[in-house]
């Protein structure tokens, strides 16, 4: 594309069939996120820089985690090194760097529990693969924790269900408390905290952008649809990405949300308290930050007086309403209590879609062929509906009832085998754009092969796929 910068590393091709690559020894070794400084880290509760006693303080931290989470335990102690998982990791996939197979990300953190917290490993360190932990050790858990992306994807295929992302959140919240956070990450949190939102967009910012969203719908529509902010009273409360306010394609998503929502006769409201859904606490592992974060919404809830809550696409905020609000800020006994909580945007227009109240020209759509990507957390990490399978088959409906030619990616890219975008897990920024690039390479073949064969045309996601933006 014209005026384009060129990649500094070489981009992957796209095969027709997917191939192991060989392994390439420190491959991403060069690759790491920028890291958070004090004014980043201290809102969040964490040291602003890597502290004298780093050492003992990282270990302690180990002590606590593997005390309160029994999975991080079960997970040191569980893997019988049968190399299943080995290739199921995009990074590793798109990098051949070994450090990105599932087992060897696990093994440096399982190397250091070893060591600090069995009694072979304390005592003949050698024979079990237990390590110090080093300055060097440090900043391999920094660099390797933060090329991945915490999607799970090894974790159906590990006969002992380790879950590769558990272990990073942990690598993560460890190296954060001693104050080697990631700056990505933590700067965002600390803008939700402060203003409530990833973007740092203050509340006239959110009027003005609604505003003209109305008049751009009216102008494009005829119909007066209206996207209020900060109405009490109403009915719904959307918590969408502030993404949505603004950015494209994801503006699209909110349009469209508006329109459903007025179509379906509905009273509704984002908040300019809680105008997030996405939750980054959960990306750095740390609940007290995820907890601060969606406090927000219920405390706009309960201020605005709405009986329901729904929530907007987005991957990880999705499996963070739906895995973790309860315990996090629950109770909802103040809700309505004939609506689930919380409720997906596709759980709601598919009810609408069901009871005929919402009506489509699907012929529209007909010089498009779609295919969906699964996003990795509402695969993997949570559900829609009140059938097993729902956050498959809904998101599936929905665009059936809006396009006439739909079809799917390779079965072993979908549901719940399906690939990483290359950008979750707190790892969309610029200083990893060649680990985005690389890793989107399993999903970029499959998108071709539908390309190739069926003439695709658009791929719809519940989740940002920023990465190949
Ligand atoms: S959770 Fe995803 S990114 Fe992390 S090691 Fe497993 S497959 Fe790779
Ligand atoms: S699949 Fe599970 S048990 Fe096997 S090597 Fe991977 S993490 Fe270990």
């Amino acid at each position: 594309m014209a005026g384009m910068k060129k990649p500094e590393f070489d981009v992957p091709e796209l095969r027709e069939i997917a191939v192991i690559p060989p392994i390439a020894i420190d491959a991403m070794a060069h690759i790491k996120p920028f890291v958070a400084k004090a004014e980043h880290q201290e809102p969040l509760g964490f040291p602003g820089e890597l502290v004298d006693d780093w050492k003992d303080r990282a270990i302690s931290k180990m002590d606590e985690l593997l005390g309160k989470y029994r999975s991080l335990q079960v997970f040191m102690d569980a893997c019988v090194k049968c190399g299943a998982c080995t290739d199921k990791c995009h990074y590793y996939l798109g990098t051949a760097d070994p450090k990105n197979m599932p087992v060897a990300r696990q093994d440096l953190m399982r190397a250091v529990y070893r060591r600090y917290f069995t009694f072979a490993g304390k005592h003949f360190p050698g024979l079990v693969g237990a390590t110090d932990l080093t300055e060097e050790v440090v900043e391999d858990w920094y660099r390797y924790y933060h090329q991945c992306s915490e999607c799970r994807r090894c974790s159906v295929y590990c006969p002992y269900g380790i879950d590769t992302a558990e272990i990073t959140m942990a690598g993560r919240e460890i190296l954060a408390s001693i104050g080697v956070g990631q700056k990505y990450a933590n700067e965002i949190i600390a803008k939700v905290h402060k203003i409530g939102n990833n973007l740092g967009l203050p509340g006239p910012a959110l009027a003005d952008t609604l505003e003209s969203l109305e008049e751009e719908v009216e102008e494009d529509t005829g119909v007066a649809v209206k996207y209020p902010l900060d109405q009490e009273g109403a009915d719904i409360l959307l918590v969408t990405p502030s993404a949505d306010f603004f950015a494209e394609p994801h503006v699209d998503g909110l349009i469209g949300y508006g329109k459903v929502f007025h179509q379906a006769g509905t009273s509704w409201t984002v908040s300019s308290h809680a105008s997030e859904a996405a939750n980054f606490g959960i990306f750095i592992g740390n609940y007290e930050n995820m907890k601060l974060v969606a406090m927000r919404v219920r405390e706009a809830a309960q201020s605005l007086g709405v009986k329901r809550i729904v929530v907007g696409e987005c991957g990880h905020a999705w499996r963070v309403a739906y895995s973790f609000w309860n315990s996090l800020i629950g109770p909802f006994d103040f809700l309505d209590e004939s609506f689930p909580v919380p409720q997906h945007i596709c759980e709601f227009t598919y009810g609408l879609l069901q009871r005929g109240a919402l009506r489509i020209n699907k012929e529209e759509n007909d010089d498009k062929v779609v295919t969906f990507h699964d996003s990795c957390n509402v695969s993997r990490g949570s559900r829609m509906g009140d059938k097993p399978g729902g956050q498959f088959t809904i998101p599936r409906e929905i665009i059936k009832a809006a396009c006439n030619n739909f079809v799917d990616m390779a079965p072993e890219t979908t549901l719940e085998h399906t690939f990483c975008c290359g950008g979750g897990g707190g790892l969309l920024t610029d200083d990893l754009v060649e680990l985005r690039v690389k890793g989107a390479l399993p999903r970029m073949e499959a998108l071709k092969q539908v390309v190739d064969e069926y003439g695709v045309t658009h791929m719809a996601a519940l989740t940002t796929v920023s990465a190949w933006t």
